[in-house]
């Protein structure tokens, strides 16, 4: 038996009605439906065809699952991988479920308590990596502020600061994350230190750096992203340090138009952008349409943003399961009906939210 599902018909005001090819039509309901199932008459980002076929929540050869399986002939709709949101803060304010339902498959956490690391909260559906706590200075940032409950963990010199990163890997780390500013903090010996303990466990330093001298430091002392986009102006030297590097927009934190132009340069010396939302200080869960239109302001189309959201932080991160669709990787994808590419912050309300091949 092959059932055919139209899913493009169930939207309101389509038209047509859900039908199948053996003339059994059903609508689908969460309950309902299939992990287990082929995508078919979706197209991608460049407009080219898109067929896959989902076995238990993982992407299968097309067309590998035979016929007699459940098809969802999506209309011709726009299919993308699930989003990856590479800044937030979730031991600040608790929404995994809701942020996975609006559309993010994997989440950054850049900043919890070390608790999070040894013993972490159950977060599913929504991935979480984790940086645990920011190494700092002894009352450094942000143990003054608003992390004085955790989200900074102090060392003093090299060796202890080098042991602090040790420590936080094995305890399962993703990243390893720093304060740098351009004067203050840890000294330069210390940054080096937790630089290349991070290095030698391949693992990444990401570097909180606002300031140009902030940034400048922290790509000389090894860092490999920023957290955000720096919001004080660039110097073309502090652009060119960070080339090849990475960096997690944010644009909506702070709110300057300095870090939208401060992204633009940044990319232009072929510094990786990541879709970042900060949430937790930011307050909008799933995809953030404010985040999104920053980034249209900063030159980016639908295309490219998704990009940030998807392969460029697989890459980066090392993600092996998420931000694409091939064989292998996790069936956790969006569907958009509408046109995003006439107007990106659309990309904030897909149609459909499928992770792990269950609809959210
Ligand atoms: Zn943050």
């Amino acid at each position: 038996m092959r059932v055919v599902v139209l899913t493009f018909a169930l939207l309101a005001g389509c038209g047509a009605a859900p039908s199948s090819d053996d003339g059994a039509g059903h609508a689908e309901t969460a309950a309902t439906f299939p992990r287990t199932h082929r995508v078919e008459n979706a197209v991608d980002l460049e407009g080219r065809p898109l067929t896959f076929d989902v076995e238990d929540g993982v992407v299968v050869a097309s067309g590998s699952l035979g016929d007699d399986v459940v098809v969802r002939d999506l209309g011709g709709a726009l299919v993308v991988p699930a989003f990856i949101d590479a800044h937030v803060h979730l031991s600040y304010w608790d929404v995994a479920a809701e942020h996975a339902s609006g559309g993010i498959a994997v989440a950054l956490d850049l900043a919890a308590p070390e608790v999070t690391l040894t013993s972490p909260p159950d977060t599913s559906p929504l991935v979480v990596l984790r940086a645990g706590p920011m190494i700092t200075a002894r009352g450094g940032y942000p143990l003054e502020s608003w992390g004085h409950d955790g989200y900074g963990t102090e060392c003093d010199d090299p060796a202890s600061c080098a042991a602090r990163t040790d420590t936080l890997l094995a305890e399962g780390a993703h990243v390893i994350k720093v304060p740098v500013e351009g004067v203050g903090g840890l000294d330069d010996a210390s940054l080096t230190a937790i630089a290349q303990h991070t290095h030698t466990h391949h693992r990444l330093l990401v570097a909180h750096a606002l300031t140009d001298r902030g940034a400048l430091r922290a790509a000389r002392l090894g860092a490999d992203v920023l957290a955000h986009a720096p919001v004080e102006t660039l110097t073309d030297e502090t652009v060119e340090a960070w080339r090849g590097r990475a960096v997690i927009a944010t644009l909506g934190a702070f709110g300057r138009s300095s870090a939208i132009d401060n992204l633009v340069r940044l990319r232009d010396a072929e510094v990786s952008v990541l879709y970042g939302t900060d949430l937790g200080n930011a307050r909008t869960t799933g995809i953030d349409a404010d985040e999104i239109a920053l980034l249209a302001r900063a030159g980016l189309d639908a295309a490219a943003i998704v990009r940030t959201a998807t392969e460029t932080p697989r890459r980066v991160l090392g993600l092996p399961r998420h931000g694409a669709l091939g064989v292998g990787d996790a069936a956790s994808y969006l569907v958009y009906r509408s046109d995003v590419h006439a107007d990106p912050t659309r990309l904030a309300r897909p149609d459909e939210v499928v992770l792990d091949g269950v609809r959210r």
